[in-house]
């Protein structure tokens, strides 16, 4: 170990910050943060310093450096842009036994300052010796995106609640169980989203009986159309968490080798022979029976849950069975398709409302308002299973859209995989047919569609004409 890493305690100690320009008022505000006592020695302060000064935040030395600004501090930090001037605040802050650091230099410095995740009062902080600044940086990314908001507040509350849970639970074992429930049951859940009342309402509760319920949860969570690029923050935190994932078919193979090793993962889509109420049924069942066993159950859908998802009944299920639930919304299927086919789905000239349609054309499951949908200016974002392109193309036709208005069809959207078809309403079923359209495919109708021609930029993209 070449760096012996420590958190210092600057409140009211004096600190000197040798620099006038923006590293140094950046330096010079962290401190400030931590309760220091700041003086800034350069000839000129730039705003942000000089505000700073006038407000009486902080003291300016004004002139060149000399070593009598170290008197009565307990670190330095040279940020000037001088290396003479740095090295002559690094020998004098030796000769005095004070740490000094100089910006980006480590030759010069007797410590470094680490990146850090701030989730006060828990602090992560990064360093590589001063060797590799971008590689600490990266990494600082990737745990500022592991770590959720509600690490800060939890901590917090558990700082508060200490000696309570120390003296409800004076055995280890039992007290150390708590711990593990408080920052992964319902507390944290509850902390995430932001009723932090009703977490503290739950902790006093079970201090008041501290025998642990293993309460489990499940997380609802959109795991976007294919590219794990898509995945949100929340959705990477709550697969990092998992106990177990139920997914469905839709989910992709990139998004699920994200989630946590050890998870159990079960693919829950519709079994041969097996009906949609049966399908449900059994996933509503897995879902409560892993939560009951005190499981991080994340069920994870492709696209949005609440998109012709059945998201909704899913959750009308848990709050009946009075499970715990979050929700992590997802790029649904037809922002996906739409942004990486170059088609904006809204556009001044061409169409001032998008809707997204579920199609099944069976006449008897068929309620839509065809004459509402081949109204123009208008896009149409089609779900639906490329056996219905047949009759969708049909009864829009039939009910006033012209043959001739431009669609799209994305297959494997946002996937390595991705193909986009250009044409229009008229020719669709042959067009599918010619290219030999799998699902998962959208189908995208409207005046908007045909800028895929011209905006295209993902995958391949292919015509009536090849
Ligand atoms: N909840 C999902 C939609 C489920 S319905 C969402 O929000 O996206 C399933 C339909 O979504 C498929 O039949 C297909 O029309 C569409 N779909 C889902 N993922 C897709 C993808 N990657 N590319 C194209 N279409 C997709």
């Amino acid at each position: 170990m070449k760096l012996f890493p420590l958190f210092a305690d600057l409140q009211d100690r004096h600190v000197l910050v040798v620099g006038g320009g923006n590293v140094a008022a950046r330096k010079a505000q962290s401190l400030l943060e931590a309760g220091a006592q700041v003086a800034v020695g350069a000839p000129a302060l730039d705003t942000a310093l000089a505000e700073l000064a006038a407000a009486g935040r902080l003291t300016h030395l004004r002139g060149s450096f000399e070593p009598a600004w170290l008197d009565g501090a307990w670190l330095v930090i040279a940020a000037t842009d001088d290396r003479a001037v740095n090295a002559a605040v690094h020998a004098a802050a030796q000769a005095r036994q004070v740490f000094c650091n100089v910006v980006d230099d480590p030759q010069l410095s007797s410590f470094q300052v680490p990146s850090i995740v701030d989730r006060s009062p828990l602090m992560v902080a990064i360093s590589s010796s001063g060797v590799a600044p971008v590689l600490a940086r990266r990494l600082r990314e990737r745990i500022e995106a592991l770590l959720d908001h509600a690490l800060g507040p939890l901590a917090e509350l558990a700082a508060r609640y200490r000696t309570r849970i120390r003296s409800a639970l004076p055995e280890l074992g039992a007290r150390r169980r708590f711990y593990d429930w408080l920052l992964d049951g319902p507390v944290a859940s509850l902390l995430r989203s932001r009723q932090a009342d009703a977490a503290e309402a739950i902790l006093n509760q079970a201090l008041a009986q501290p025998q642990v319920s293993s309460a489990g949860r499940v997380v609802l969570v959109g795991a976007g159309p294919g590219d794990p690029g898509l995945l949100t923050l929340k959705a990477l935190r709550a697969l990092n968490e998992a106990d177990v994932i139920l997914y469905d078919r839709l989910v992709s193979q990139a998004v699920l080798s994200l989630a946590r090793r050890d998870a159990e993962r079960i693919e829950v889509g519709k079994r041969l022979g097996e009906n949609h109420e049966a399908t449900q049924a059994r996933i509503h069942a897995l879902m409560a029976e892993h939560a009951r066993a005190g499981q991080h159950v994340v069920r994870l859908k492709g696209g949005d849950a609440f998109i012709f998802g059945r998201g909704g009944e899913e959750l009308e299920y848990l709050r009946e069975q009075d499970v715990p639930y979050e929700v992590v919304p997802g790029i649904t299927a037809a922002l996906a398709c739409a942004a990486y086919a170059g088609i904006p789905l809204t556009h001044r000239d061409h169409a001032q409302s998008v809707r997204l349609v579920t199609a099944h054309c069976r006449e008897d499951e068929d309620a839509l308002d065809w004459d509402g949908l081949a109204r123009g200016q208008q896009t149409l974002a089609f779900y639906m299973g490329v056996k219905q392109l047949d009759l969708l193309s049909q009864r829009l036709i039939a009910h006033g859209r012209a043959a001739g208005t431009p669609v799209a069809l994305v297959e494997n959207g946002s996937r390595p995989e991705q193909r986009v078809i250009s044409g229009t309403l008229g020719e669709l079923p042959a067009l599918a047919q010619r290219h030999s359209v799998q699902a998962p495919a959208l189908l995208i109708v409207g005046e908007v569609a045909g800028l895929a021609r011209t905006l295209h930029w993902y995958g391949r993209h292919l015509t009536a004409e090849g």
